[in-house]
């Protein structure tokens, strides 16, 4: 087993934790609203959501799409948008392997992801997505 078996379980499964940021991002970039230091809460009645509830896909599952504190729905694009950049991120680390290019690769990968879909809600791409891709593609 080399050194990249592990890397094709490894970056698939960070990849998840990176997609449910992602929904962060595909939510807050356009409306506005700060994504750095805001910890994630429910979009409804603002609970802030505990360690559990924080794993991709699995705490949708558990609570069965539905917020543990006012119990309104969580819509099915969150946990669709974090097996997608999983999925995504298997197929960058399958076809790039544990090269320097990896890592702008993943980032870009996601960057790309997160401009679709706030492209899909509301057919803009905000300027500091364009700033952001144009950086790491550069690297
Ligand atoms: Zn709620």
């Amino acid at each position: 087993m080399g050194v990249i078996e592990p890397l094709r379980i490894i970056i698939p499964i960070i990849g998840l934790f990176v997609g449910s940021f992602a929904n962060v991002l595909i939510y807050r970039i356009p409306r506005g609203e700060e994504w750095v230091v805001t910890p994630s809460h429910c979009v409804h009645c603002g609970k802030r959501l505990g360690v559990l509830e924080l794993i991709p896909v699995l705490s949708w599952l558990a609570f069965r799409g539905k917020c543990h504190g006012c119990g309104e729905k969580i819509s099915v694009r969150y946990p669709v948008v974090e097996i997608l950049n999983g999925v995504l991120w298997y197929l960058c680390v399958r076809a790039i392997g544990p090269t320097a290019f990896l890592t702008p690769a993943l980032l870009l990968t996601t960057a790309l992801l997160v401009t679709a879909f706030i492209d899909w809600d509301t057919q803009e791409i905000p300027n500091g997505v364009h700033v952001f891709i144009l950086i790491v593609a550069v690297l």
